[in-house]
């Protein structure tokens, strides 16, 4: 016997709730995830719509008090139900509830109301108004009278208006409804996130020779049987937004809709003011800045056929488009794609896993592709398509990789080194513009040598050791632990310690530095309030000062043809992070650091400072070589089982107290012992997770790694069964995150 469970009509009921229904005999072959059922609902056992979310073969109550299913629809597939495909697969293939993961995907769940405009509209002929007319301009009812003559001439009035001009009160319109002469129209008005009025439209630029043959590469891989995921490689500034434009064009013309998902940093009215001057109405956005009801609103008029390409984050992939065509992801390799809530998904993968479901394609821009979808070119999985140059031929900048030891050296303790002061004085000279750039990542707590470049690693791991208050240093991988040195192991220096300068303190010595130069500053302290990143860049733009300091929010959104200029403080920052993405990562920031000057006229230059010169990842961005960058970094995760070369689970664990906690990791890491006994599978761990407490919760990682990711799929399902039955996970949270 199989039994569904299903949650019913989606567009009113809350999703928390699901009900099980018996599925007869002949529906058993029939019977899919996400398809559309009739069932007998409630006591009248009424006939209402429903969607099958899950199949099993455990009921959950008395089987004889189990309904049976009416009817399936099949073949009537709706968005709703695709959708609800994805979320089944989402549940599957990252660990969360069903719930967690419909909530992801149908976030409109939340109970918003579109907001609504009244009118008040004529509700008899016109000459029988009239009629009602006459008999009121005897009558002492002004207001009434006032109301309907002005009805008799504009047929619909808005309420707040009529309110307003005539003293139309709630009584009088009450009473004149009541009478027949007027009713009330609603209607849904749309936020419209886009406001268009002031972007011309324009039309398609013609592509370049290898702009046209990247598009046509793209639309033979779109007529093969089965089409895959393509990616687009290009260096900055050589045109993957036109291409993607020009094959918008082509999914549109068919009938069909696009999604184009940009990493949230990079969603800047510039961006979207490109698509809007291409496809004008066509397009909208959703971010994380409009509210629950602005979102609600794009997803409407989405399904409604209102709106064709929608751009917008991660969350823009779940856009209910009734004939989805097309799914682009620019700069693939972004980390904003992995979501940080559970279901902890991928949206290079869900994109594939929905394009899947809607028969839809796949393509994946970058200049400096993640390793995962590089080396999945390589191997075939996905289609590889390259634009190798700057559009118009500009040069790529030149590039100075500075030696900060040697800086210390030579007796400079400032954060800016000889060599980039220099410049600076030149370009400011000659009115042009410069960008300082700090790659600090949200959290660096490593310990390093300033005159060495020494960084202290765990011997396990080959990631930076982390510095926590009482001077421990930590590995957040396996929890190796050790007293910081008080000198510097390599080199006997007594300059080792972490790199403590922020932004504020650049932007003070370019101050310093330079009398009389302006500057801006963009970090979180300047970006949080509403628009506020965006005045800045507009103000830089609009050249109202010569130097940005940054965080790596400078590092996208803007086209700016005066800067000539672009340094990096220290690549050490993002290179010493204690994950293993790091060298990636690096090597990705500082591309598109280089990538920021020369998109104008002039030609640029970029100056890297660092303590690892010899580094592959800074001398690979140095030369934008992406080729050896890809080769050296593959190595080195071959050699220690990191992603792609394998794949890796982090069950992550947190609770209250430390103590049960610590327990229910063991009890845990026991367990996988247990259900997996092959020599194949990695576990490392429990240790305390990077950050090892959160406004007092504890926090506890393990990490699995496996060659299939089917194998750590299978072991979390088996995981998910045992925390819900043993009595000690009560009081822990248990997360995962497959990478
Ligand atoms: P990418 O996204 O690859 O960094 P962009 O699409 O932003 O590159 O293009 C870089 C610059 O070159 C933009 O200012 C763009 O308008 C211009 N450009 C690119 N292709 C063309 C073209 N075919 N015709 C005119 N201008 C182009
Ligand atoms: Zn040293
Ligand atoms: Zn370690």
């Amino acid at each position: 016997m199989i039994y569904a469970d299903i949650i019913i009509d989606i567009s009113s009921e809350k999703l928390d709730k699901t009900f099980q229904y018996r599925v007869p005999e002949e529906l058993e072959q029939e019977i899919k995830v996400g398809m559309v059922v009739s069932i007998p609902f409630g006591n009248g056992n009424k006939i209402r719509k429903g969607y099958v979310i899950g199949l099993t073969d455990k009921p959950k109550v008395d089987p004889d008090r189990i309904k049976a299913i009416s009817q399936c629809s099949s073949g009537q597939e709706t968005t709703e139900s695709r959708l609800i495909i994805l979320a089944a697969w989402m549940r599957e293939n990252y660990g969360s509830t069903m719930i967690q993961a419909l909530k992801t995907v149908l976030p409109i769940q939340e109970k918003i109301r579109a907001k609504e405009k009244r009118y008040l509209c004529l509700n008899v002929s016109e000459e029988e108004g009239r009629k009602i007319l006459e008999g009121l301009e005897k009558t002492r009812f002004k207001a009434r009278t006032r109301l309907l003559r002005e009805l008799l001439d504009k047929k619909r009035l808005e309420y707040t208006l009529a309110a307003k001009e005539l003293g139309a009160t709630s009584a009088v319109v009450g009473k004149m409804k009541e009478q027949g002469i007027l009713r009330i129209e609603y209607d849904e008005i749309f936020r419209n996130s886009i406001d268009g009025k002031d972007i011309p439209r324009e039309p398609a630029l013609t592509l370049n020779r290898e702009q046209e043959q990247a598009a046509e590469k793209i639309l033979q891989e779109w007529e093969r049987p089965e089409p895959r995921p393509v990616l687009l490689q290009g260096v900055t500034g050589s045109g993957k937004t036109q291409v993607y434009m020009r094959l918008i064009e082509e999914i549109l013309a068919k009938g069909q809709q696009a999604v184009v998902l940009i990493p949230e940093i990079a969603l800047t009215y510039q961006t979207v003011r490109r698509f809007y001057a291409r496809f004008g109405e066509k397009v909208s956005v959703i971010n994380s800045r409009q509210s629950q009801g602005e979102r609600y609103d794009q997803f409407k008029r989405a399904r409604g056929g209102g709106v064709q390409v929608m751009v917008g984050p991660r969350s823009a992939l779940f856009t209910p488009f009734p004939d989805l065509g097309l799914i682009i992801i620019d700069e693939e390799h972004e980390p904003s794609y992995k979501s940080e809530s559970t279901p902890r998904y991928h949206a290079r993968e869900t994109a594939i896993a929905r394009a899947g479901i809607e028969h839809a394609r796949v393509v994946l821009g970058s200049a400096t592709p993640s390793l995962e979808a590089y080396s999945r070119a390589q191997s075939g999985e996905y289609g590889l398509v390259k634009l190798t140059a700057r559009y118009g031929d500009r040069p790529m900048p030149q590039v100075s990789v500075i030696d900060l030891r040697e800086e210390l050296r030579g007796g400079n303790r400032s954060v800016l080194s000889r060599s980039l002061q220099e410049k600076m004085k030149e370009r400011l000279e000659k009115k042009e513009q410069i960008m300082l750039f700090l790659n600090r990542r949200g959290y660096a707590g490593f310990v390093s040598c300033r005159s060495c470049g020494f960084v202290v690693k765990c011997p396990h791991c080959d990631v930076s050791l982390s510095e926590h208050n009482n001077g421990r240093l930590l590995c957040h991988y396996c929890g190796y632990e050790t007293r910081k040195p008080q000198v510097c192991p390599q080199c006997g220096s007594p300059y080792i310690g972490g790199f403590k300068a922020g932004t504020q303190q650049i932007e003070k010595v370019v101050r310093d530095t330079f009398p009389g130069v302006r500057t801006l500053r963009m970090d979180f302290d300047t970006t949080r309030n509403k628009g506020s990143y965006e005045q800045i860049l507009a103000a830089f733009a609009a050249h109202e000062a010569d130097v940005l300091v940054g965080t790596q929010m400078i590092v996208k959104g803007h086209d700016f043809p005066d800067v000539t200029l672009v340094g990096v403080i220290a690549a050490d920052l993002s290179l010493n992070a204690e994950d293993y993405r790091c060298g990636e990562r690096t090597f990705q920031l500082l591309c598109q650091a280089v990538g920021r000057c020369g998109r104008g006229m002039k030609a640029g230059e970029a100056v890297i400072q660092t303590y690892h010169p010899e580094h592959y990842s800074i001398q690979a961005s140095a030369a934008q070589d992406y080729q050896t960058f890809y080769e050296e970094e593959m190595s080195y995760r071959m050699l220690l089982d990191y992603p792609p070369a394998s794949h890796m689970l982090a069950i992550l664990g947190s609770g209250e107290n430390e103590e049960v906690l610590t327990q229910a990791m063991h009890y845990l890491e026991l367990y996988i012992y247990r259900i997996y006994r092959e020599k194949d599978l990695h576990v490392i761990g429990p240790a305390y997770a990077a950050i090892g407490k959160v406004k007092d919760i504890y926090r506890q990682v393990i990490y699995l790694k496996h060659k299939e990711y089917k194998t750590l799929v299978r072991i979390k399902d088996q995981m998910e069964k045992y925390i819900e039955i043993n009595s000690g996970f009560r009081k822990i949270y248990i997360q995962f995150d497959f990478s």
